[in-house]
C-alpha cells in the first residue's frame, strides 16, 4: 500500500458517482494510481433520483459500456429489482431494456468493486482547488488544504457544484438532499479561465410503501424471459418485484395551479434551466393543459427499506403542497412522505471547452465526465466517465486518445453532441439523437465496441474469446439460414397459417424470416433442424435481426459512407475564423468558439448552413489547409 501521507498518485477522480465510478476503475484497470476523492463515501454511485439503469436509449449506453469493459451493467445485472425490455413490440433500434435497481445494493456492489481495486485509493474530501503548472495539471488540494500531487484530473461533480436545493420558496446549500455542496472547486475553475453556468433538475418525493393502496393501481411486472447489459454468459436469476402504475387527475392539477405562487421556478429564483425531457409534474400541468391526466409509476427503491419512488411527479412546490397533490392519486390517498420533492440548481462547465477526448482544450490533464459536462442521467455520466478514464491514461501514457464517432456508437454521439452543440438544458439521451440508429442498438454493442474495448485493455482474453465466438456464430447461423429450404408442406402450411402466412412453394430460411410475422421461434416451430441446434438466443437474435433488416442496414451504412467524406476535411487547429470573408459574424464566433476538428463536425454546429460549410470547403482547398486523410 502506498505512503498515505506522500499522496502522490497518477489521477485524481473527484466525485465518486456514475462517473466517477467508471473514470477511476477504467484507470485502475489499465495500470494507473488513482486517488478517488469524495464527499460522502456512503453515497459511491448513489442514484439521487430513480432507482433504475437503462430505458430508451439509456440501455444503448449501458450495453456500450459494457461492451467495452465499463462496469454500469454489471452492477445493474447483479442488483436489480425487476428487468423489462420496453417497446419490445417494436423494431430492435427503439427496444430497450431497463433494470430497475435496488439502490442500496447498486451502490453497495460498485463501492465493494471500487474498494477491491487496488489501484483505486477512496477519500472522503471535498475537493476546492486545482494546480496547474505549464498549462498542465500537478495537482489538487481539499477543504482541509491538503495536497493531491497527480499528473491529471477527471472532475465528474454531478449537481453538487455550487449546489443549491429548492423546495418551494426555501432554499438552502446542498449538492442533494442530505449531502453538502461542493464550495470552492467553481473560483478555482474560474480562476483557470473555464467558463461555467447553472443547469437545473429535480426529483419526485418518496413515499412509505405501507401507507400505499396498491389495489387501486395498475400492476407493472417484469419480463418472463430476462436479458441483461453484460455480454458475460450465465448472469444469475433474481426474484423480481413489480411497480404499479396510477394516473394524476383535475384535482391534482388544481392544487398545482393554485400553487405555483409557490414554485421556485415559476418565481424565478432558480435561473438554470431544467430537463425538458424530464419535467416537473407543476411544468407538466402547465405545459400540456390540455391533458386531464398524467401516469404515475411506482418503484420500489430496495429490499432493505420501504421507500418507493413517485416517478413522473418531481416537483418543486413547498412539502406540505407536495402531499395535498400526492394524496389525490388513486392508492396514495393516506400516503406517508419519507423524503419531499426538490430541485436543485448547480454549476456545470459547458462542454464546448473541452475535446471529443474530454479533454479541457486549454488545460492539459483536465478532463470533466457526466452531470457537469451538461448531461443529465446516470447512464450518459457513466458512458462519459469510462471515456475520460481511458482518455486520462491515454494522456498519461503519452498515446493518442480514444475518440468515438457518431457512428460507432451513442457514446460518441453524446460527446460529439456536447462538445458541438452548446446545449442549453440538461441533455439526456434520446434515439432521435442519433441519425444512425438503425446502426447504433443495444443488441449489437458489443459487435461494435468489444474489439476498441479489447485493445484499449479494459477488455480481457476469456470476454475476448466469448466475444469472438459468438461473432463467429452468428455468421455461421446466417450462412445456415441463407442455404437451408423449407418446403411448403401442408404441415408447414398450417404452422404458418397461425401467423397469417403461406408458402406455394419451397423457401430459403432466411427469405421466410423476411417476412414481417415471421421470427425465428416460428423457424423452429416448422423446421426440425433449426429446433435441434439449439443455437443460443442472443446468437439467433443477432442473425434475425440482420436477415429480416438487412436492406435498412445497407442503407444507413451507405449514409455513414457518404457522412465521412466531410469527416475527411480535417481544419487546421490555428485556422482565423474572424478574417474569412461571407460567412455571417454569429456563424464566425460560433466556429472560433467550438473550434471544429472536421468540416463534418462544423456541419452539425447549430446555426452554421451548409452555404457556410461550402465556403469553408473552398477556403480549405484553396489554400491548402485541409488535410482529407
Ligand atoms: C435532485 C436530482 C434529480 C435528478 N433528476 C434526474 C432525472 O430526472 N433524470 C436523470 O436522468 N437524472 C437525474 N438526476 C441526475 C443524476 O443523478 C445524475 O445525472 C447522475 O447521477 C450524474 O452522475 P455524475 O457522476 O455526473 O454525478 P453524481 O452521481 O451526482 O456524482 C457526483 C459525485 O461527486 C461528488 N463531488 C462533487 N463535488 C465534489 C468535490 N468538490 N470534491 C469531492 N467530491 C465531489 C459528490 O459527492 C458525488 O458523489 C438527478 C439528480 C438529482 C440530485
Amino acid at each position: 500500500m502506498m505512503n498515505y501521507l506522500n499522496n502522490v498518485y497518477d489521477v485524481i477522480v473527484v466525485g465518486a458517482g456514475h462517473a466517477g465510478c467508471e473514470a477511476a476503475l477504467a484507470c485502475a484497470r489499465l495500470g494507473m494510481k488513482v486517488v478517488l476523492a469524495t464527499l460522502n463515501v456512503e453515497n459511491i454511485a448513489l442514484q439521487p433520483c430513480n432507482p433504475a439503469i437503462g430505458g430508451p436509449a439509456k440501455s444503448t449506453l449501458v450495453r456500450e459500456i459494457a461492451a467495452l469493459g465499463g462496469e454500469m451493467g454489471e452492477a445493474a445485472d447483479a442488483t436489480y429489482l425487476q428487468m423489462k425490455t420496453l417497446n419490445s413490440s417494436k423494431g430492435p433500434a427503439v427496444r430497450a431494456l431497463r433494470a430497475q435497481s435496488d439502490k442500496r445494493e447498486y451502490s453497495d456492489y460498485m463501492r465493494h468493486v471500487i474498494e477491491k481495486n487496488e489501484n483505486i485509493y477512496v477519500r472522503q474530501a471535498c475537493i476546492t482547488d486545482l494546480i496547474v503548472e505549464g498549462g498542465g495539471i500537478v495537482g489538487a488540494v481539499d477543504e482541509f488544504g491538503i495536497e493531491f500531487k497527480v499528473n491529471a484530473a477527471i472532475l465528474t461533480t454531478g449537481t453538487s457544484l455550487a449546489g443549491r436545493i429548492f423546495v418551494g420558496l426555501k432554499s438552502y446549500s446542498a449538492g442533494r438532499l442530505g449531502e453538502q455542496a461542493a464550495i470552492g472547486l467553481s473560483d478555482s475553475l474560474r480562476k483557470l479561465g473555464i467558463n461555467l453556468k447553472k443547469l437545473k433538475t429535480g426529483t419526485p418525493p418518496r413515499v412509505d410503501s405501507r401507507t400505499i393502496d396498491y389495489s387501486k393501481m395498475d400492476i407493472q411486472p417484469g419480463d418472463e424471459v430476462l436479458n441483461f447489459y453484460s455480454f458475460k454468459p450465465n448472469r444469475p436469476v433474481r426474484k423480481q418485484y413489480p411497480c404499479y402504475l396510477t394516473r394524476t387527475n383535475e384535482e391534482t392539477h388544481k392544487i398545482i395551479r393554485d400553487n405555483l405562487d409557490k414554485s421556485p421556478m415559476f418565481q424565478g429564483l432558480i435561473q438554470g434551466v431544467g430537463p425538458r425531457y424530464c419535467p416537473s409534474i407543476e411544468d407538466k400541468v402547465v405545459r400540456f393543459h390540455e391533458n386531464p391526466s398524467h401516469h404515475i409509476f411506482i418503484e420500489p427503491e430496495g429490499l432493505g427499506t420501504y421507500e418507493v419512488y413517485i416517478q413522473g411527479f418531481s416537483s418543486s412546490l413547498p412539502a406540505d403542497v407536495q402531499v395535498k397533490m400526492l394524496r389525490t392519486l388513486p392508492g396514495l390517498e393516506n400516503a406517508h412522505v419519507i423524503k419531499p420533492a426538490y430541485a436543485v440548481e448547480y454549476d456545470y462547465v459547458p462542454a464546448v471547452q473541452t475535446s471529443h477526448s474530454l479533454m479541457s482544450k486549454t488545460i492539459q490533464g483536465l478532463f470533466f465526465a457526466g452531470q457537469i459536462n451538461g448531461t443529465s442521467g446516470y447512464e450518459e455520466a457513466a458512458a462519459q466517465g469510462l471515456i475520460a478514464g481511458i482518455n486520462a491514461c491515454n494522456y498519461l501514457n503519452g498515446s493518442d486518445m480514444l475518440e468515438l464517432s457518431r457512428s460507432s456508437s451513442y457514446i460518441g454521439t453524446l460527446i460529439d453532441d456536447l462538445v458541438t452543440k452548446d446545449i442549453q438544458d440538461p441533455y439526456r439521451m434520446l434515439t432521435s439523437r442519433s441519425e444512425y440508429r438503425l446502426l447504433l442498438r443495444q443488441d449489437n454493442a458489443d459487435t461494435r465496441l468489444t474489439p476498441i474495448g479489447h485493445k484499449v485493455g479494459l477488455v480481457d482474453e476469456t470476454q475476448f474469446n466469448i466475444f469472438k465466438t459468438k461473432q463467429e456464430n452468428i455468421e455461421k447461423e446466417i450462412a445456415r439460414l441463407e442455404s437451408e429450404k423449407v418446403s411448403a408442406t401442408d404441415e408447414v402450411n398450417s404452422v404458418l397459417a397461425k401467423y397469417g402466412e403461406r408458402l406455394e412453394k419451397g423457401v430459403r430460411l432466411a427469405d421466410l424470416l423476411k417476412r414481417p410475422n415471421i421470427s425465428y421461434e416460428v423457424l423452429k416451430e416448422i423446421h426440425p433442424e433449426t429446433m435441434e441446434l439449439g443455437v443460443a438466443r442472443d446468437v439467433y437474435e443477432q442473425a434475425e435481426i440482420l436477415i429480416k433488416y438487412d436492406g435498412y442496414l445497407k442503407r444507413q451504412q451507405v449514409q455513414v459512407e457518404q457522412a465521412s467524406k466531410l469527416d475527411k476535411f480535417k481544419i487546421p487547429e490555428n485556422i482565423d475564423y474572424m478574417s474569412i470573408e461571407h460567412i455571417s459574424s454569429e456563424t464566425k464566433e460560433k466556429l472560433d468558439k467550438i473550434r471544429p476538428k472536421t468540416l463534418a463536425q462544423a456541419s452539425r454546429i447549430g446555426g452554421v448552413k451548409p452555404a457556410d460549410i461550402s465556403i469553408l470547403m473552398v477556403l480549405l482547398e484553396k489554400h491548402k489547409l485541409c488535410s482529407k486523410n
